[in-house]
């Protein structure tokens, strides 16, 4: 197996130079203030190991990745009831259409576009008020990441607040189909508070460890069953890179999901969990460096789940 952290080095290396980054997010006005010369990359290995290199350690906004760890929480606390009010197919549409909501009646074809997540945010809320929702959500992110410096970043929560019209109508919408518990604004309070925590690569690496090991972090906590993990790894391969699901899966091979800070978190299912940062987006709404380091990073050590 090729030495990793002198992988790491030259991927780094090799996205430095790269001219071409994408655009960073600027439709929540506090994400387009990050440079988009960020690049920040950390595998934790199943062993324990950890490998990182670049920006690695530099906490940034995880958006949509953290709609990974909303889903865990959700399965934990309703099971597969959460399936009658979300789909588990692709939507090939951009993270936040509202077209396929009107001809499938307000259920969201999958748990990574916005109207999946918040409808997931929406059963986690179920029963608590939204600041409690808010704590478990970080307290959930802090224990993954085994690190209680992992904040929900306040700034970008009230910007996107500000801002999210259209997650607000998204919500709105599902509503109008009997398929959102709590009011509106209490479900969308969560929910921006929820994509906004922070995390460095290292951190978020670390958080997705049980995805990459049946359902227990590296350092053996039981976080799901085996068959929860499973089942979410199918998800972010399918369904975790919006309309670009296809071809991530096809240039990467690994489960992934991005967010639209510029973080990616993927699985190599038994050997390790990675994540990325590069602020700058591609049309889809992906890191645009971000997917490219990644298909560097599993063709040089040999790790598309689809084989060599
Ligand atoms: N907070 C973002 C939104 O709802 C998340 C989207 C993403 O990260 O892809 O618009």
């Amino acid at each position: 197996m090729p030495d990793l952290a002198a992988t790491l080095e030259t991927i780094v290396d090799d996205m430095r130079r790269e001219t071409e980054r994408g655009a960073v997010a600027d439709y929540i006005p506090e994400l387009a203030k990050i440079d988009p010369r960020k690049f920040g990359v950390a595998v934790a290995l199943a062993d324990g190991r950890v490998a990182a290199a670049g920006d690695c350690d530099e906490p940034f906004s995880i958006q949509s990745v953290s709609k990974v760890f909303a889903l865990t929480l959700a399965l934990g606390k309703i099971g597969d009831a959460l399936w009658r009010r979300v789909g588990r197919e692709p939507s090939g549409n951009a993270f936040n259409s509202i077209i396929q909501l009107e001809y499938e009646r307000g259920v969201p074809r999958n748990p990574f576009i916005n109207a999946g997540a918040i409808v997931v945010t929406d059963a986690i809320l179920a029963g608590h008020k939204p600041r409690e929702a808010i704590g478990m959500i970080l307290r959930f992110a802090r224990e993954l990441a085994g690190a209680d410096s992992v904040v929900i970043d306040g700034a970008v929560a009230k910007s996107e607040s500000e801002t999210g019209f259209r997650n607000v109508a998204l919500a709105a919408y599902m509503k109008s189909f009997g398929n959102l518990l709590n009011p509106v604004d209490m479900t969308m309070g969560v929910y921006f508070h929820q994509c906004a925590i922070a995390m460095s690569c290292r951190q978020l690496a670390r958080a997705g460890g049980y995805l990459a090991a049946h359902g227990r972090q590296f350092d053996g906590h039981r976080v799901v069953t085996p068959e929860a993990a499973r089942r979410i790894n199918a998800l972010m391969l399918t369904c975790g890179h919006y309309a670009a699901s296809g071809d991530f899966a096809f240039r990467v091979g690994i489960p992934g999901k991005s967010g639209v800070g510029g973080g990616v978190l993927a699985t190599v299912p038994g050997v390790a969990s990675i994540a990325v940062w590069s602020p700058g987006l591609n049309a889809a709404g992906n890191s645009l460096l971000g997917t490219l380091a990644l298909e560097r990073l599993t063709h040089a050590m040999d790790w598309s789940i689809f084989g060599d």
